[in-house]
Formats: C-alpha cells, structure tokens, sequence
C-alpha cells in the first residue's frame, strides 16, 4: 500500500505541480479561524467572510470580546453560522484564556472548542510547519476510490494515510488530493477518462 500511496503522490504531483491552499490568512490567528469556518463550505466562501471578519477582530483576545450577533451577520454565508459564530467565540475566549497561544499537538489542539481532528492537521502543518495530514471529505473519498483505504472513518484514514507516507509528504498529498477532488474526481462524477491516476485507481478499474 505504501508504494500505491507514493505512486498516486507522484502522479498527482506531476499532474499539478506545486498547490497552495486556498484559505487566505496571514497568521496563526487567521488560519484557525478560517478552518473552523470551512466546515461545510468552501474555502472561497470563507475567504469572502473573513477579509471583514479579521479586520474587525484583529486577533483571538478581540475576537473573544465581540457581540455574538455581530460576528454572526459577518460570517452568515458561511451557512450554520449561528454555531459557527457560537464556536468561534468560544474558541477564541478559550485560546485568551490559555494565555493567547496556541499549543502545537493535536491533542491538546482538539482540546479546544470547534476544533476537531481536520482543523488541528491543518493549524499544525500550514501554520506551524509541523507535519499533518488532514483528511477532509475530498481527501477521504479518493484514497477510497483508489483503494488506499477500505474505512469511511476520517480518524482511521488518516492513521492509515500516515503510516504510508513519510512525514514530509503529507500536508503536499493533502493539498494535491484536495485539487483533484476539485478539478477531476469530483464526489458525483469523476472525470476518470482525464484522470492520470487512472493505472493505480480501483475505482476506474471496476467500472471499465
Ligand atoms: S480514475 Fe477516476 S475515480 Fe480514480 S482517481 Fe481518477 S478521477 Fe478519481
């Protein structure tokens, strides 16, 4: 399994080339925000929201400050945004109250409000350079079709992703597997005649 994960990690590379993430952020403050608010949308959507959003709360100690309803007028087309104003509030109360800093574990990052196993991936390996894996909707479904995996459970596809990569692979697998659940292995109709995955993928091999 190791060597299919490689290879699909070369040929995406290949294909794609360097990939950035879309969420836009300039500090570790941002980027936990934006995360929690990318949850079931996407991440364009959020950076619509945000631009306002951080430049009215500057930071987790102003944000922890603000008029709930306020925060939710803002981030309102992000959809379920009563929960995700309640969430990020709490968060950033949570964070102020830590002493204003961020951990750097994923457990002691889940430890906090709205922050589930996902967003800790993300915050640790694009805000802390610290290696990650974050297995989103886009990730899980084609490490299925490829048959990378055979669970639907994120936590476990993530363990399994991870024992198959070395470290320093895993946030670039993420960012290229989450471009080609955009742009060619859509969740509803995969473009597998364009795909250059297709000589690994068991997905394309079973419905020839
Ligand atoms: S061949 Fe089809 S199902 Fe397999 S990875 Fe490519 S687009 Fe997805």
């Amino acid at each position: 399994m190791e060597e299919k994960a490689l290879s699909l990690y070369k040929i995406l590379k290949n294909h794609y080339g360097l990939v950035d993430a879309e969420l836009e952020y300039s500090n570790i403050y941002e980027l936990t925000i934006a995360v929690v608010l990318s949850a079931q949308t996407t991440d364009k959507q959020v950076n619509r929201v945000t631009k306002r959003l951080f430049s009215e709360f500057t930071d987790f100690k102003s944000l922890a400050k603000a008029d709930i309803s306020e925060v939710e007028e803002i981030i309102r087309s992000t959809g379920f945004y009563h929960s995700k104003a309640k969430n990020i509030t709490a968060l950033a109360r949570a964070v102020t109250a830590a002493g204003g800093t961020l951990p750097r574990t994923i457990t002691e990052l889940t430890a906090f409000p709205g922050i589930g196993r996902k967003s800790a991936n993300v915050i640790i390996s694009q805000g802390f350079g610290i290696p990650g894996l974050a297995v989103d909707t886009h990730v899980g479904r084609i490490a299925h079709r490829i048959g990378l995996t055979s669970s639907l459970k994120p936590d476990i596809i993530e363990k399994e992703l991870k024992s198959m990569l070395d470290p320093e692979l895993w946030l670039d697998f993420h960012l290229l597997l989450i471009n080609h659940g955009r742009k060619l292995c859509m969740a509803r109709k995969p473009e597998c005649s364009k795909c250059p995955a297709g000589s690994i993928c068991s997905y394309y091999s079973d419905n020839q």
